[in-house]
């Protein structure tokens, strides 16, 4: 049986493309008795301040982000924590991956349009926060919601991913770049979910060194809905390159198969982020509780 972690390192609420509002991510954390918790939205800070608010005095809240970067031909995720959230750069920063998101979800409606979806753009938006960053993932469940699609899953699969007919190929900022701004914030930085950008061994151990070459300094080694052997491989890397070990459930929406804190224990033979001596006194829980 799977056990609760009291750490999660990665979701994301309504400032981008997560279905809770910042305070009730907190509210669902603590629920399922969360002790630390980094918001990380997609290419947003927009609702750390929220999310801090409602954590005071209930759990640790960790300034974060998950930024969207392009390696090769990969889009690769970064996750930065422990951000300060006004640092001039970062805003920098953040205000031209807007405007490339902006721009790309307009392009994505349009041919999303031009596929029979009427005002997708529009639509997309409307069922979004003001000011959210629109992802990939509002479009699946705007399409879902058409009842074209049974699920956002089918709705990626089937429009929105690579080779299919809404993708838009989008020049986000390079891997470098990402580490770079995170650290100068006074960040730690983080490459996500290493396992899930179809790449082989050759190429992931490549990105690896490049990120670590750039400044990162953990692997996302525990994430929901991967394979054991992925997780021991991901704790092997860390070891290979130096890197410590972070875990994040990727969670977006009540009830999926990335809850809260849900199945993310890390394999003994890496060091996480709060068991190391360069960052352990950022977490407010000691180390021996955190797993
Ligand atoms: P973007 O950053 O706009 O490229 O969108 C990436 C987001 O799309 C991810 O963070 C997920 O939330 C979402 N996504 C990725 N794969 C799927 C999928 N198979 N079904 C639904 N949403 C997905
Ligand atoms: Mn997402
Ligand atoms: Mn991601
Ligand atoms: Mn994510």
């Amino acid at each position: 049986m799977a056990q609760n972690s009291l750490i999660d390192l990665h979701c994301h609420s309504t400032a981008s493309d997560g279905a809770l509002s910042p305070t009730e991510v907190v509210n669902f954390a603590c629920e399922r008795g969360l002790k630390v918790l980094a918001l990380t939205d997609h290419d947003s800070v927009s609702g750390v301040a929220e999310a801090t608010a409602a954590a005071q005095g209930r759990l640790q809240l960790i300034s974060g982000i998950e930024m969207s970067t392009v390696w090769r031909n990969f889009q690769i995720h970064v996750v930065g924590l422990f951000l300060d959230i006004n640092h001039p750069l970062l805003q920098q920063s953040l205000e031209e991956q807007r405007l490339k998101r902006v721009e790309r979800a307009e392009e994505i409606g349009r041919k999303l349009e031009r596929l029979g979806f009427k005002d997708a753009y529009a639509r997309t938006k409307a069922q979004a926060q003001p000011g959210a960053s629109i992802t990939r993932g509002n479009y699946a469940r705007f399409i879902a919601s058409t009842g074209v699609c049974r699920s956002s899953d089918e709705a990626f699969n089937k429009y929105l991913k690579r080779g299919r007919p809404a993708y838009v190929k989008t020049a986000w900022g390079s891997v470098e770049r990402a580490v770079q701004t995170i650290r100068a914030a006074g960040g730690i930085a983080i490459l996500a979910h290493p396992r899930r950008y179809q790449m082989t061994n050759t190429k992931l151990r490549e990105l690896i060194a490049e990120f670590k070459q750039a400044g990162g300094e953990a692997l996302e080694v525990a994430s929901a809905q991967q394979r054991p052997c992925d997780r021991q491989y991901l704790a092997q890397l860390c070891q290979r390159f130096d890197l410590l070990a972070s875990l994040g459930s990727d969670f977006h929406v009540q009830g999926a198969w990335r809850d809260l804190g849900f199945n993310l224990a890390l394999p003994s033979d890496c060091t996480a982020l709060w068991q190391s001596p360069l960052y352990a006194e950022r977490f407010s829980i000691h180390a021996q509780f955190a797993q």
